[in-house]
């Protein structure tokens, strides 16, 4: 593994003991980074290794749908690893409290964890770090490149962050290896759980809880990729900004969970030789778009709000805030897709049933949140508790990024000055009509049942 894809969180003493990997956001056993460094660690002090989950409750959000599927994967995570000799313990509470306790309790020797740039899984990184009395190495494994070495500083663009990646990607290239049995199995086993009960007890739904449309876990993550890859990749630059085609790879909830990693993504894309249109698309928004998202949301610490804009969409969505909106909804309206707009209902239909909008319409969808609510701080807030308590692939910092493109042009440049946008890129209906046929994806999004609002709303 390049050693720079590792950074201590303290400086406590090494010392011998179980290692423990806390798995927080890449649950998976292949292709992931943080787990074989923690097995190579553990491998030669010759001690065991414990895998540790810690069940949040409502993170970001999240409703019962996300968490079923989560489950469902981090099952598939405790069975694999089982039969590599390896604990796995799903515990719940705070990891703040829950952590140090079990590292004391099976007096580890060491505690590795993933990487997240969101504010709550470092601040709990960083409130474990202080609490354990043994040292804490954050591994990267849901990028290609971690953030801190793609860029020492916040990107201002896709064109600005690209050629960094470019120039060090052949560094970053290195197949993980695969994950080996245990010598001897970990002492104390590992901690039963009922993932039945547990699926089950989380039975009582959340109005408007959205159906997954793929089936959770790393086995389907990588089928759906092979599968991706072998029929979808060659059409991906004609049919992806079409709502009406299955031209995107849909592999966004599996690279959100770490069902998928993206290493072994990108590196088959990769060999797949001559770059062809199809492939340079995809490549620019798994490995370029992707990584750009991260690179916000490491760096910029105000990644979901307005202080994070740029200067220049500060200024023009300032001058532009008293203008008049003609339409003006509120939380509720726009839940419920009660809006005049039907492409608009349609794309937030789609999410809230299904819990995905189309990668075009996302923009689209939270463009039109910025035109018809009274500021840009409370478009952030709608399209983000939206897109966070609806989308399989919600509270990632790809959508805290695809927001604040949306809506203060971050990332992005300025364009012509119009009401309400001021500089910020606007998108209309008939410029949706020039790219798809808008009245087909209205009335097929409008079979999409069951729709929770459809009985209406009193807000
Ligand atoms: C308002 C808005 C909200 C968004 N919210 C999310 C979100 O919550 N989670 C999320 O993963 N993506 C989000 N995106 C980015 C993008 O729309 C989705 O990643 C994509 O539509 C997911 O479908 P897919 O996996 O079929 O994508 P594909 O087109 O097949 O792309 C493959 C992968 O590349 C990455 N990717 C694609 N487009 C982007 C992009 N613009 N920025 C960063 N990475 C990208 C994703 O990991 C995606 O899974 C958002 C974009 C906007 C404009």
């Amino acid at each position: 593994m390049n050693p720079d894809r590792m950074r201590p969180l303290n400086d406590r003493e090494p010392r011998s003991g179980p290692v423990i990997y806390w798995m927080q956001r890449d649950h998976r056993v292949r292709d992931n980074w943080a787990l074989h460094y923690a097995q190579r660690r553990a491998l030669s002090a010759g001690t065991p290794l414990h895998v540790v989950f810690i069940l949040a409750p409502r993170f970001l959000g999240a409703k019962v749908p996300h968490y079923r599927f989560m489950l469902r994967g981090l099952q598939q995570v405790a069975e694999a690893l089982n039969e590599l000799e390896i604990g796995f313990h799903l515990l719940s509470g705070t990891p703040e409290a829950t952590l140090p306790a079990f590292c004391q309790a099976i007096e580890a020797g060491l505690l590795v964890s993933d990487f997240s740039p969101l504010r709550g899984c470092r601040a709990w990184r960083e409130a474990v770090a202080e609490r354990i009395d043994i040292p804490h190495h954050e591994v990267d494994a849901h990028n290609v490149m971690p953030p801190w070495i793609a860029s020492p500083k916040r990107e201002y663009a896709a064109r600005t962050l690209r050629p960094k990646l470019r120039r060090i990607l052949g560094d970053w290239r290195t197949p993980v290896p695969a994950v080996q049995r245990m010598p001897s199995p970990s002492t104390t086993g590992s901690t039963e759980v009922d993932w039945g009960g547990l699926v089950d007890s989380l039975q009582c739904e959340d109005p408007g809880a959205p159906i997954a449309l793929v089936e959770p876990g790393e086995r389907a993550a990588y089928a759906a990729m092979e599968a991706f890859l072998e029929d979808g990749l060659s059409e991906y630059d004609r049919l992806r900004n079409d709502p009406n085609e299955s031209g995107q790879s849909g592999l966004s909830p599996y690279l959100h969970f770490g069902h998928l990693g993206p290493g072994e993504l990108v590196e088959r894309v990769l060999a797949m030789g001559e770059a062809g249109l199809a492939v340079d698309a995809f490549l620019e928004e798994v490995l370029v778009r992707r990584e750009l998202a991260e690179n916000f949301c490491h760096y910029e610490p105000h990644y979901d709000r307005v202080d994070a804009f740029p200067d220049w969409a500060k200024k023009t969505l300032a001058a532009h805030a008293q203008d008049p909106r003609e339409y003006l909804y509120t939380r509720g309206q726009l839940e419920a897709a009660q809006t005049h707009d039907p492409l608009w209902n349609a794309a937030q239909r789609q999410l809230v049933v299904t819990g995905k909008i189309h990668g075009y319409l996302r923009m689209y969808w939270a463009k039109k949140i910025l035109e018809w609510t009274n500021s840009p701080a409370t478009a952030m807030r709608i399209a983000i508790d939206f897109n966070d308590g609806y989308s399989f692939d919600g509270r990632d910092p790809n959508g805290y990024a695809g927001i604040a493109w949306s809506i203060g042009g971050v990332h992005d440049r300025a364009f012509a000055e119009r009401p309400i946008f001021g500089k910020i890129r606007y998108m209309s209906v008939q410029g949706s009509r020039r790219k798809f046929d808008v009245d087909k994806y209205v009335s097929s999004m409008a079979q999409l049942e069951p729709f929770p609002f459809d009985e209406g709303n009193d807000d």
